[in-house]
């Protein structure tokens, strides 16, 4: 075996020697240790997916954790219930209160939800504790021990295969939906919205998505809890214990599957070590290892930010995925409008932003196998018309047509759905993902599997076929070579290009490119104009923004002229480059040629 391939095992070799403890005759203290690990492990890994993946922050997964428990312990308690409803019951109140909480924050920008996450947790930690049905302060005791059929798992040794049976199943499910059709829209959404509705995709549910899946896995967590412990009380579900659970995500490396395992493991031995030597040097207890414990905290963050396993999977690197050859169809391809026909419509659109007329109602038109150039000096309003066609920004007044429809107000996400492709002239991709994987995210509309046959691995054919039209459009940009890379590591003029290729996924009828060619070198600008040219025989329209004039000269059909928000002049290139207004608004006088 390589290296690289022995590493990639190392961790799941380190859960069967974990497998071995009980049979090993390790002393019950330990399997204790491992079984509370097991648990914790649980909740991070959720975090990993929510705060590492999506960047959403949440301090109140343990109330979620307590959910289960709670739960568990009520049903089995009073009900008599067994362990798969209530592991059911478990699962639908997170599911419940997941949905609810994250319908009202999730939707709200910035520190909406972890403050909410806060609120929510007090909240339910005085729940517990006063209603009188759950025991109030004192919880419920007398759990029944977790029935496997015939089987009572009353020891920790018992159960210990149950909780790291569900850690192995959790750690599985999770690589899988990590790379797979929602998993990647879930990896970019921390890096804020834009991109992904300019790709047909509804971020809010994704981020929804997110949250329920991690509530659902402290859930779980709590259910394994109310057996372990056959007792619950409001104190773990508190705060507290939610900011330790975030932590352990951390240390262990917020964006790492492995980490929450690496973290959990890391804190409560850590904590437990720290309790026992703290009490015997002080001697007497007062919870003086949260002192040391935050110093550490300080320390580590400050000294291994990536977290301990994200140190270790960067010297792993990233496996190359192959792209499957295949002689099959791209995944449906809708057909182009015939040529000529009307695209873009706009009416006397007009953006303001307080008092200033950033577009001042503008009005020209793109019909299909053309391409019209934006241009106008820097400030004229040409990215603010941008989007305001593809509906990041909503209009003052005016309208808009595509494709012969009115699409005044239609959100990114309806437009590209409508095939309008879009690229942005302040890149936005993910840097840590590679090159493919940031341009399948175009090419979202064109599968339709989610989370649940992500899971199971029913999505192979289609991740293919996704994964072979992500590189086919790679190649026809030019960047071929650079599939496995991290888009990061491009140079700027090639991330604009990844952006070009991420458009075309989404088999668009107009691309919109803002500065396509910024950034390139001559014979790659050179390499983008024949692609442009291409396209447009194929019957696509673009419309680009672009400075670099002798590529706008030799390329565009038509000039659309801004200049202060106002549309100054419009025409065939030759044209407009004699515009005296044209050549007033670029260089102040009107006696020189300055275009082309
Ligand atoms: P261009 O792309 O042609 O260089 P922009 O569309 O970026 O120009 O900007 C047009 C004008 O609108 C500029 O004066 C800019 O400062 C202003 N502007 C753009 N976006 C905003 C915004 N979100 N809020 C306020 N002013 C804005
Ligand atoms: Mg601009």
């Amino acid at each position: 075996m390589k290296p690289a391939t022995l590493r990639r095992a190392a961790p799941w070799a380190a859960l069967a020697l974990l497998a071995l403890l009980p049979p090993l005759g390790a002393p019950p203290y330990w399997i204790t240790l491992a079984n509370y690990i097991g648990v914790s492990a649980l909740v991070a890994l959720g975090l990993v997916l929510l705060t590492g993946q999506a960047g959403l922050t949440s301090f109140g997964q343990s109330a979620f954790v307590g959910i289960g428990a709670y739960a568990t312990a009520w049903l089995a308690t009073t009900q008599g219930s067994g362990p798969l409803v209530t592991l059911l019951a478990s699962l639908a109140l997170a599911t419940a209160s997941a949905l609810l909480l994250g319908l009202i924050t999730v939707r709200l920008q910035g520190h909406y939800l972890p403050l909410c996450t806060i609120a929510w947790c007090l909240s339910l930690f005085y729940l517990f504790g006063n209603v009188e049905a759950l025991g109030k302060f004192d919880g419920i005791t007398n759990i029944p021990p977790l029935r496997l059929g015939p089987w009572a798992l009353e020891r920790g040794d018992e159960i210990f295969y149950v909780i790291w049976g569900a850690v192995a199943l959790a750690v599985i499910a999770l690589r899988q939906l990590l790379d797979s059709r929602p998993g990647r829209v879930i990896r970019a959404l921390k890096k804020g919205a834009l991109m992904e509705e300019s790709c047909g995709i509804d971020t809010a549910a994704y981020k929804l998505l997110a949250f329920v899946i991690a509530a659902q896995l402290a859930g779980v967590a709590g259910w394994l809890y109310a057996y372990l412990q056959r007792a619950v009380n409001p104190t773990p579900f508190g705060l507290g214990y939610g900011i330790e659970y975030l932590f352990m995500a951390v240390v262990g490396g917020l964006t790492q599957v492995w980490g929450a395992l690496v973290g959990a493991a890391l804190l409560t031995l850590v904590k437990d070590g720290l309790q026992r030597v703290l009490s015997l040097l002080l001697g007497q207890t007062g919870n003086f290892e949260v002192i040391v414990f935050g110093m550490a905290m300080i320390l580590l963050l400050q000294r291994a930010p990536e977290g301990l396993w994200g140190r270790v999977a960067q010297r792993i690197g990233r496996l190359p995925v192959p792209v499957p050859a295949s002689n099959e169809a791209p995944l449906g391809l809708q057909p182009q409008p015939p040529q000529g026909r009307r695209l873009l419509e706009l009416r006397a659109v007009r953006k303001t932003f307080g008092g200033l007329v950033a577009v001042n109602d503008i009005g020209f038109a793109v019909d299909a196998g053309e391409i019209v150039g934006l241009i106008g000096p820097n400030g004229a309003g040409k990215s603010t018309l941008f989007n305001l066609v593809s509906g990041v920004l909503p209009l003052t007044s005016g309208e808009v047509q595509f494709m012969g429809q009115p699409a005044t107000g239609l959100a990114s996400r309806q437009l590209a759905r409508r095939r309008l492709g879009r690229t942005f002239q302040h890149v936005r991709l993910v840097p840590d993902m590679s090159v493919l994987d940031n341009v399948m995210i175009g090419a979202h509309l064109r599968g339709h599997r989610g989370v649940l046959a992500s899971v199971l691995g029913l999505n192979g054919r289609e991740e293919a076929a996704l994964r072979r039209e992500a590189a086919r459009q790679l190649q026809r940009v030019g960047l071929g070579h650079a599939l496995d890379m991290d888009a990061g590591a491009l140079a700027l003029g090639q991330q604009r290009t990844l952006e070009i290729a991420r458009a075309l996924c989404l088999d668009p009828v107009l691309l919109l490119l803002d500065e396509p060619a910024a950034g390139l070198r001559r014979h790659e600008k050179q390499a983008l104009a024949a692609l442009l040219a291409q396209l447009r025989s194929e019957g696509l329209a673009v419309l680009l923004v672009e400075h670099d004039m002798e590529f706008v000269m030799g390329l565009v059909d038509r000039l659309v002229v801004m200049d202060f928000g106002t549309l100054i002049a419009q025409g065939p290139p030759a044209q407009v480059r004699h515009d005296p207004r044209v050549l007033a608004a670029y260089l102040g006088v009107d006696d020189e040629v300055p275009l082309g």
